[in-house]
């Protein structure tokens, strides 16, 4: 909007305290305080001078509406128009939509309109549009589960962008229209939809809502709901088998059962292999008791403690047998320090005989019952699995995206067998495969939640995890710094996380004469027990990340990374 600059115009706009808001991050978190009720409250972002607010708010007087705009001049004119109404439901403020965050606190915002945006026109200015991917993680957080965004425009180029952004932030694309009329659907026109329209310009138009957690994460779920600790991953292998068939060039697989599909790139370029590992912490049967109780042994790092009164599924050759580890009540006094060796399973049995009735052998893995759920948060989500069933879910997502990314490389993504006893089926693909890069995709466990000691790392939403060291892998420091450049230059949510286990980048690393292997961390709590939180905004980051590094990679790059041919990587960031 081309406009003269009113002087001072900040310095005015202080004399509408009943419409404007200071720039100030006090209300973020409180704006349902601000407005004193409960109603749903309704975000244009570059409102310009305000008619769309102004009207909007008349005719709907249960909805609370915000406008920001960037322009202190345009919205002094904004301000002064809405002023001469005698409106509550509305409040604008002068920021810049890249500060939302600071303004706005996850799922305050009901509904987002993007009116007439600056269409950006060249490629290299792609990042300011605000459909581009770092506005709509923005909006993505700020706006409720189910929530709308309206996007109008009179550019072709704008609209044809958003189509393929919203698409790939797991927006659901509710309509488009490229001969939209908002008289006909009684929708309020913007000013600049009335001049478009008065020079027979098409409008186009764009409605989405945000998928809710559960189904935006529903692969996760079928996936965390599977049995599948360390050596007997058979239920999570034939799912993958099933998708990865379908979708890929090719499938590989290991003598262990690590399960990968394979995207074929250009010749010569590198391969990168991405990985989750498809086991998870459990148990396994030892010996059947006279008296109908089961032994058992922990399948990977199970904190004793953890397993006293839980319920339990034993996967027999007949079927599911549920049970509860016994535990010893107060009134028999205090159990004294617990071993594995002294625990025992009671599935109800009153004899050996019934044990095995039921099909219980030796041999047989158990895995903690505790079905997922999304929590009254929204953003987090509870499961058995998530370490790491989201790995195995996050390398076939970004799998699947592939498609729709360029880039030269060969890109194999699936799921590794038995991590949790000792990386195993990473060492075996690695070295069938021998990437030039090799990405575990991990959950790892942040320190928010437990009191712990003062050194641990990390939270939940506070973005991916690049893992700069653990006793098994050193991040490489070019690596570091690329992945580091890639997230700041993307907008990315990182933190640094320090680890004392490892993952499977850390046997990987050997594949072939040695490669580039690391690990791109999910926040999580109370990981290695019957339960764990992650939260979905840090799933975004990783997503994102993950994505950025194929997209940025190639031949070029590896070598820079290399330092076989040195090239600044500075140049990452201005590119
Ligand atoms: N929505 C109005 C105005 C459209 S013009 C209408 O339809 O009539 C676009 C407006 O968005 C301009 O006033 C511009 O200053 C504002 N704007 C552009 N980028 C912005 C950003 N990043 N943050 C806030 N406002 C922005």
């Amino acid at each position: 909007m081309r406009v003269k600059n009113i002087k001072d115009a900040d310095i005015k706009l202080l004399e509408y305290k009943d419409y404007y808001l200071e720039k100030s991050n006090e209300y973020k978190g409180k704006w349902k305080e601000l407005f004193k009720n409960n109603n749903p409250i309704h975000l244009e972002i570059g409102m310009g001078k305000g008619k769309f607010l102004k009207e909007s708010a008349k005719l709907n007087p249960n909805i609370n509406y915000i406008g920001i705009e960037k322009s202190s001049t345009i919205l002094l004119k904004a301000v002064r128009m809405i002023s001469t109404s005698k409106l509550k439901n509305i409040y604008l403020l002068n920021i810049d939509a890249s500060n939302l965050l600071d303004y706005f606190a996850s799922s305050e915002i009901s509904h987002i309109y993007l009116n007439f945006s600056d269409p950006w026109p060249k490629d290299r200015h792609a990042k300011r549009r605000l459909t581009a991917p770092s506005f709509l993680r923005k909006y993505q957080d700020i706006i409720v589960n189910s929530g709308v965004i309206e996007i109008k425009t009179d550019n072709e180029n704008l609209f044809n962008y958003s189509l393929e952004t919203l698409e790939e932030a797991k927006f659901l694309i509710k309509e488009q229209s490229s001969n939209f009329d908002s008289k006909k659907r009684n929708i309020v026109e913007t000013e600049y939809e009335q001049k478009f329209k008065e020079s027979n310009k098409t409008i186009y138009y764009i409605k989405v809502v945000k998928m809710t957690t559960k189904k935006r994460m529903k692969l996760y779920e079928d996936l965390a709901n599977l049995h599948g600790p360390s050596g007997d991953e058979g239920q999570v292998r034939d799912y993958l088998l099933k998708v990865y068939r379908a979708e890929a060039d090719e499938i590989l697989r290991d003598g262990l059962g690590s399960v990968f599909g394979m995207k074929k790139g250009k010749k010569d370029e590198p391969v990168i292999m991405i990985a989750g590992h498809m086991d998870e912490v459990g148990g396994m049967v030892t010996r059947l008791q006279e008296n109908g109780f089961v032994k058992f042994i922990n399948i990977g790092g199970v904190v004793p403690n953890v397993w006293v009164s839980q319920n339990v599924v034993i996967q027999t050759a007949k079927g599911k047998v549920k049970g509860v580890v016994g535990s010893v009540p107060p009134h028999m006094g205090a159990a004294g320090e617990i071993t594995v060796d002294s625990l025992f399973i009671d599935v109800g049995a009153e004899s050996k005989k019934d044990l095995e009735k039921y099909g219980i052998k030796p041999g047989d893995f158990l895995t903690f019952e505790n079905d997922y759920y999304v929590t009254k948060n929204k953003n987090r989500i509870v499961s058995k699995a998530w370490d790491n069933r989201f790995g195995t879910g996050m390398a076939l997502e970004v799998f699947r995206e592939l498609k729709n990314i360029e880039h030269p490389n060969t890109v194999i993504c699936g799921a590794t067998v038995q991590e949790e006893v000792g990386l195993r089926g990473a060492k075996t693909s690695s070295q069938m495969v021998k990437p030039d890069l090799f990405i575990a995709i991990d959950v790892s466990p942040v320190g928010d939640a437990t009191p712990g000691p003062g050194d641990s790392f990390g939270k939940l939403n506070g973005g991916f995890l690049i893992r700069f060291y653990d006793p098994g892998n050193i991040m490489n420091p070019k690596m570091l710094e690329y992945v580091e450049g890639l997230a700041k230059k993307h907008k990315i949510d990182y933190q640094f996380f320090l680890s004392k286990g490892g993952t499977d980048a850390a046997i990987a690393q050997y594949a072939g004469s040695g490669c580039f292997s690391i690990t791109i961390g999910l926040p999580g709590r109370y990981i290695h027990s019957n339960t764990s939180m992650i939260d979905v905004r840090d799933v975004e980051a990783v997503k994102a990340i993950v994505l950025e590094i194929i997209k940025d990679f190639s031949k070029e790059r590896l070598l820079e990374l290399k330092q076989w041919k040195y090239i600044s990587l500075a140049k990452i960031k201005q590119k």
